[in-house]
């Protein structure tokens, strides 16, 4: 008897994709990712999760890996309703091979065999399953995570379309390898776009699957199109934790806007990546340094709950109070107001707080 294979499971699982353009003869582009791949029939997507079926692009739809209700400081944003719980959905598969991703059992199903258990996780589902159960556990906001949530759009929207209509808010946590031409069809759905940024140079990003500039110019869209954007850096020692690198990016953000809040976070040995040290809480220290002496008014240690001193801390940019304590992903005190005004000045901080 034959076994089922990832593909035979996957493949049924989908519906024609929006986010792609006919280019006649049975050939068409997919825009979902900047990959842009252009398919023939038979063809799969650098993503391997979109496919040219008979001249039509199938997209991913009516399944999750993996959903559960999260604090949303575990996506992360910190000035995205703190304290609220995220009901968190993931699909499988991603545009890029990262070898330190730490959901690499979902990123690179269908990309790398020893992924192929991440069949074991799939459960059927739809879109108003979903948000009944973001209503149910009391989540403010559905996040689109776990998986690369770019290449999964259509999936993602239509369970966003159902959320935005029953008051919730709606974030992706992505890649940022995004086209303009998705982010702005992602636009009317996405309040909050959390972006990896995860180094300054291009040959590291071609060596992960991507291109610096196309990452560069999604967090400035995505900023400039509304959305509120909190940017992660996960610092890998050796890789992008020299001054000049750590410099580049905050420069970057500051140029964007020094109220994007930047999170680096810490690293730990995994997937291919398994003979690099994890990250120290003195390379986050001295990150932080930088990106505050950069500009940026909000920088966030993560991944080292209590070893980074005040770093997992908001405090008011104008007055220096704190506004709101965390620890790990726990609020543990919150004193901004719901309107965003620090209680001491007055001033308004940036974000979305009520
Ligand atoms: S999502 Fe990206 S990688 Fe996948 S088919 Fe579309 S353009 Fe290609």
């Amino acid at each position: 008897m034959n076994m089922k294979t990832l593909s035979d499971i996957l493949d049924p699982l989908t519906i024609p994709a929006r986010y792609c353009e006919d280019l006649g003869n049975d050939i068409v582009r997919c825009y979902a990712c900047a990959h842009r791949c252009t398919l023939k029939p038979g063809q799969r997507g650098v993503c391997k999760m979109r496919f040219n079926q008979d001249g039509v692009l199938r997209a991913p739809w009516g399944y999750v890996a993996a959903a559960a209700i999260d604090p949303i400081e575990k996506k992360p944003f910190m000035h995205f309703l703190p304290g609220s719980s995220a009901m968190t959905f993931g699909m499988l598969g991603c545009n890029f091979h990262c070898d330190f991703c730490q959901n690499w059992v979902s990123s690179q199903a269908l990309r790398d065999p020893a992924s192929d258990t991440s069949g074991r996780y799939i459960e059927k589902t739809t879109p108003q399953a979903l948000v009944a159960y973001a209503q149910q556990a009391g989540a403010r906001i559905v996040a689109s995570s776990y998986n690369e949530p770019l290449i999964t759009s259509e999936w993602a929207v239509d369970i966003f379309s159902l959320a935005r209509e029953a008051g919730l808010y709606c974030v992706y946590v992505s890649n940022g390898f995004a086209t303009p031409e998705i982010l702005k069809a992602l636009q009317p759905y996405l309040q909050g776009f959390k972006i990896d940024l995860k180094c300054m140079s291009d040959s590291h990003y071609r060596d992960l699957g991507g291109n610096l500039q196309v990452v560069l110019d999604a967090i400035v869209l995505a900023h400039e199109l509304g959305m509120w954007v909190e940017v992660v850096t996960l610092i890998i020692p050796g890789f992008n934790d020299s001054n000049e690198d750590l410099w580049e990016m905050a420069r970057f953000l500051a140029g964007v806007s020094p109220d994007i809040p930047w999170h680096v976070t810490s690293f730990y040995p995994t997937y291919k990546r398994t003979r690099t040290p994890a990250t120290s809480a003195e390379i986050l220290m001295r990150a932080t340094d930088i990106g505050q002496e950069a500009g940026l008014r909000y920088v966030y240690a993560g991944n080292l709950p209590g070893r980074v001193g005040s770093l997992e801390n908001t405090y008011c940019p104008h007055c220096s109070a704190l506004l709101i304590e965390r620890r790990g992903y726990s609020v543990v005190k919150n004193s901004i107001t719901s309107e965003g005004i620090c209680p001491k000045c007055g001033k308004k901080i940036a974000g979305l707080w009520g």
